[in-house]
Protein backbone atom coordinates (compact mmCIF):
# COMPACT_ATOMS: atom_id res chain seq x y z
CA UNK A 1 0.00 0.00 0.00
CA UNK A 2 1.40 3.52 -0.91
CA UNK A 3 -0.34 6.42 0.39
CA UNK A 4 -0.07 10.14 -0.43
CA UNK A 5 -2.43 13.48 -0.23
CA UNK A 6 -4.67 14.89 -2.43
CA UNK A 7 -2.61 17.89 -2.61
CA UNK A 8 1.02 15.67 -3.63
CA UNK A 9 -0.84 13.93 -6.50
CA UNK A 10 -2.44 16.76 -7.71
CA UNK A 11 1.31 18.62 -8.00
CA UNK A 12 2.49 15.66 -9.91
CA UNK A 13 -0.97 15.96 -12.29
CA UNK A 14 0.07 19.41 -12.85
CA UNK A 15 3.44 18.70 -13.87
CA UNK A 16 2.42 15.95 -16.24
CA UNK A 17 0.33 18.37 -17.67
CA UNK A 18 2.50 21.50 -17.94
CA UNK A 19 5.33 19.14 -19.65
CA UNK A 20 2.65 17.39 -21.73
CA UNK A 21 3.20 15.89 -24.39
CA UNK A 22 6.40 15.10 -22.93
CA UNK A 23 7.43 13.27 -19.89
CA UNK A 24 7.88 14.49 -16.42
CA UNK A 25 9.51 13.13 -14.17
CA UNK A 26 10.57 13.67 -10.08
CA UNK A 27 11.55 12.28 -6.65
CA UNK A 28 9.25 10.61 -4.22
CA UNK A 29 10.05 11.51 -0.39
CA UNK A 30 8.72 10.07 2.90
CA UNK A 31 9.34 7.04 4.92
CA UNK A 32 8.66 2.78 4.41
CA UNK A 33 7.91 0.34 7.07
CA UNK A 34 7.68 -2.54 4.98
CA UNK A 35 4.61 -3.09 3.46
CA UNK A 36 3.66 0.97 3.94
CA UNK A 37 4.71 3.62 2.09
CA UNK A 38 3.76 7.10 2.86
CA UNK A 39 4.83 9.40 0.23
CA UNK A 40 5.21 13.32 2.25
CA UNK A 41 7.03 15.05 -0.54
CA UNK A 42 7.44 15.22 -4.54
CA UNK A 43 10.26 17.08 -6.11
CA UNK A 44 10.36 18.04 -10.08
CA UNK A 45 13.43 17.15 -11.66
CA UNK A 46 14.17 17.84 -15.37
CA UNK A 47 13.96 14.98 -18.18
CA UNK A 48 17.21 14.52 -19.66
CA UNK A 49 16.23 11.65 -22.32
CA UNK A 50 17.18 13.78 -25.44
CA UNK A 51 15.57 11.10 -28.15
CA UNK A 52 12.13 9.79 -26.90
CA UNK A 53 10.70 12.56 -23.87
CA UNK A 54 7.15 11.29 -24.79
CA UNK A 55 7.69 8.02 -24.09
CA UNK A 56 10.68 7.45 -21.75
CA UNK A 57 12.24 9.07 -18.36
CA UNK A 58 15.44 8.57 -17.74
CA UNK A 59 17.47 9.61 -14.03
CA UNK A 60 20.97 10.16 -14.47
CA UNK A 61 23.12 9.07 -11.94
CA UNK A 62 23.51 13.16 -10.70
CA UNK A 63 19.89 13.48 -10.48
CA UNK A 64 20.09 10.42 -8.64
CA UNK A 65 22.58 12.02 -6.05
CA UNK A 66 20.39 15.58 -6.11
CA UNK A 67 17.67 13.02 -4.97
CA UNK A 68 19.23 11.68 -2.30
CA UNK A 69 20.58 14.86 -1.00
CA UNK A 70 16.70 16.08 -1.29
CA UNK A 71 16.03 13.37 0.68
CA UNK A 72 18.39 14.00 3.23
CA UNK A 73 17.80 17.31 3.75
CA UNK A 74 13.90 16.68 4.47
CA UNK A 75 15.33 14.00 7.19
CA UNK A 76 13.07 11.45 4.29
CA UNK A 77 13.87 9.04 3.05
CA UNK A 78 14.52 8.80 -1.16
CA UNK A 79 10.99 6.29 -1.86
CA UNK A 80 11.17 6.31 -5.46
CA UNK A 81 10.01 8.04 -8.53
CA UNK A 82 6.70 9.39 -10.25
CA UNK A 83 6.78 9.81 -14.44
CA UNK A 84 3.92 10.81 -16.51
CA UNK A 85 2.80 8.69 -19.67
CA UNK A 86 1.55 11.12 -22.18
CA UNK A 87 -1.30 9.48 -24.07
CA UNK A 88 -0.02 6.32 -22.76
CA UNK A 89 -1.93 4.25 -20.12
CA UNK A 90 -0.73 4.58 -16.29
CA UNK A 91 1.48 1.48 -17.19
CA UNK A 92 5.11 0.66 -16.77
CA UNK A 93 6.32 0.00 -19.79
CA UNK A 94 9.44 -2.43 -20.75
CA UNK A 95 12.04 0.53 -20.64
CA UNK A 96 10.74 1.25 -16.95
CA UNK A 97 11.44 -2.04 -16.06
CA UNK A 98 14.62 -2.21 -17.54
CA UNK A 99 15.53 0.45 -16.03
CA UNK A 100 13.95 -0.17 -12.32
CA UNK A 101 15.49 -1.32 -8.97
CA UNK A 102 13.45 -3.33 -6.66
CA UNK A 103 13.63 -1.70 -3.66
CA UNK A 104 11.99 1.93 -5.13
CA UNK A 105 7.86 2.66 -5.39
CA UNK A 106 7.08 3.62 -9.00
CA UNK A 107 4.10 6.12 -9.34
CA UNK A 108 3.13 6.70 -12.90
CA UNK A 109 0.50 9.07 -13.95
CA UNK A 110 -1.58 8.99 -17.64
CA UNK A 111 -1.61 12.29 -19.64
CA UNK A 112 -4.25 12.00 -21.96
CA UNK A 113 -4.75 15.33 -24.33
CA UNK A 114 -3.12 17.32 -22.11
CA UNK A 115 -5.15 16.25 -18.66
CA UNK A 116 -4.10 13.99 -15.86
CA UNK A 117 -6.32 11.03 -16.09
CA UNK A 118 -5.09 8.13 -13.63
CA UNK A 119 -2.40 7.54 -11.19
CA UNK A 120 -0.70 3.99 -9.88
CA UNK A 121 1.59 2.77 -8.05
CA UNK A 122 3.99 -0.22 -8.44
CA UNK A 123 6.76 -1.78 -7.08
CA UNK A 124 9.20 -4.05 -8.87
CA UNK A 125 9.80 -7.93 -8.21
CA UNK A 126 13.04 -8.83 -6.46
CA UNK A 127 13.61 -10.82 -9.69
CA UNK A 128 13.14 -7.63 -11.73
CA UNK A 129 11.16 -9.65 -14.12
CA UNK A 130 8.13 -7.85 -14.16
CA UNK A 131 6.23 -4.56 -12.24
CA UNK A 132 3.25 -5.57 -9.35
CA UNK A 133 1.06 -2.98 -8.87
CA UNK A 134 0.54 -1.75 -4.84
CA UNK A 135 -3.01 0.16 -3.95
CA UNK A 136 -2.03 3.66 -3.68
CA UNK A 137 -4.32 5.66 -1.60
CA UNK A 138 -4.90 9.47 -2.01
CA UNK A 139 -5.89 11.27 1.23
CA UNK A 140 -7.52 14.74 1.65
CA UNK A 141 -5.93 14.85 4.63
CA UNK A 142 -1.64 15.21 4.74
CA UNK A 143 -0.43 11.73 5.74
CA UNK A 144 2.83 12.15 8.83
CA UNK A 145 5.53 9.65 9.08
CA UNK A 146 4.92 6.46 9.96
CA UNK A 147 7.12 6.56 13.09
CA UNK A 148 5.12 9.17 14.37
CA UNK A 149 1.35 7.97 13.58
CA UNK A 150 2.70 5.27 15.34
CA UNK A 151 3.75 7.51 17.86
CA UNK A 152 7.13 6.39 19.20
CA UNK A 153 6.85 7.02 23.09
CA UNK A 154 7.20 10.63 22.03
ZN1 LIG B 1 7.15 5.03 -18.33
Amino acid sequence: MVRTSRELARRMEEHGQKTYPEECCGILLGSTDGDETVILDVVEIDNLQEDNRRRRFLITPKQYLQAERAASERNLQLLGFYHSHPDHPAIPSEFDREHALPWFTYIVLSVACGEAKVMTAWFLSESRDRFNETPLSIETTRPVKIEEERGSGR
